[in-house]
């Protein structure tokens, strides 16, 4: 599972791989495994016969970076991909929104000493303290650090507090409250361009020569499990109707946002036509495999080296 290829100066939630890591990497899976597409996995899974060393690469989100790193990286080592999409951001040309709330919240510099949301109807409010001063070495130092880890009262602690409480709204309420906090932190809403989804165009160029399968992630990425039985059904069709008629064919594998979903979610998914969905348990697939709960590890920014010596742990490979 990768999210990203690409080199930003912060990234709090380990979502990238360098290009030149990723190229390491492309060479280990040409040289050693058996790259296969998630719907051709999948065939070998209902025959229950799956190719040893087969290895599926994902993408989840649709960074514009997608394009413009990883699939002329994989072209050249041929290794096919399958990426899943946030489809209202490709529609509306949008930065994801936990992108936003880093532009807002980790830049070098002095905050307000307090925040107080209000997001129709529901208050919310933090008090900084000494979160309300970031200097560039913290910043340097949160580089090496996950928001999870994050010391309490440390401006990345503050920043992890704020997501996790806009995790919780629906999407509206969402975008309402990061614009609010751009406002209240005086930072103007041009985030670093790089960060931003695949446009509809970008998106079929990506699709080109069948070497990507396209995927869908939902339209708005939120936490299926947490949603009522007619918001879910909405996400999950509704991205696929999107995607359908942004690339003129059918779509037909899924990805649960944040790894989140419960046995309805899964009845859902396989209802709306999907053939398979992955999940984020840190696992290889083994034979009797549900495809609707299909487990991945989250590759980081390692070297080819240090990639091979991960898959040959996971893969047993002696
Ligand atoms: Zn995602």
């Amino acid at each position: 599972m990768y999210h990203r290829i690409s080199e930003p100066d912060l990234d709090p939630w380990g979502l990238s791989v360098s290009p030149d890591h990723f190229a390491e990497q492309l060479e280990v899976i040409n040289k050693y495994f058996h790259p296969l597409s998630m719907q051709e996995f999948l065939v070998h899974v209902q025959r229950g016969s799956v190719p040893n060393r087969s290895i599926v690469v994902t993408f989840d989100d649709g960074y514009v970076d997608n394009l413009q790193h990883a699939r002329p990286l994989l072209t050249r080592f041929d290794v096919p991909a399958t990426i899943f999409l946030v489809t209202e951001a490709i529609v509306e040309g949008q930065n994801f929104w936990w992108d936003e709330l880093e532009w807002a919240l980790l830049q070098p510099g002095t905050l307000p000493d307090w925040l107080e949301l209000r997001v129709s109807g529901s208050r919310y409010e933090w008090q900084l303290g000494d979160a309300q001063q970031y200097s560039l070495q913290e910043r340097q130092a949160d580089r090496q650090r996950r928001p999870w880890n994050s010391i309490p009262g440390t401006r990345l602690a503050f920043f992890y507090l704020v997501w996790q409480c806009l995790l919780e709204l629906s999407n509206p309420k969402r975008l309402e409250a990061v614009d609010a906090i751009r406002t209240w932190a005086g930072v103007s809403n041009n985030s670093r361009p790089g960060d931003r989804a695949l446009s509809k165009n970008e998106v079929n160029v990506l699709g080109e020569g069948g070497l990507i399968e396209l995927g869908a992630h939902t339209m708005t990425h939120p936490s299926l499990k947490g949603l009522s039985a007619s918001q879910q059904m909405k996400e999950i069709s509704g991205s696929k109707a999107q995607l359908e008629n942004i690339i003129g064919h059918p779509v037909t594998s899924f990805s649960y946002p944040h790894g989140e979903y419960s046995v309805e979610t899964m009845e859902f998914v396989q209802r709306t036509g999907f053939q398979g969905a992955c999940t984020t348990a840190f696992k290889c697939v083994m034979p009797g495999a549900d495809p609707f709960q299909l487990p991945r590890f989250q590759i980081d920014d390692w070297s080819g080296e240090e990639f091979l010596r991960h898959l040959a742990r996971w893969y047993a490979l002696s």
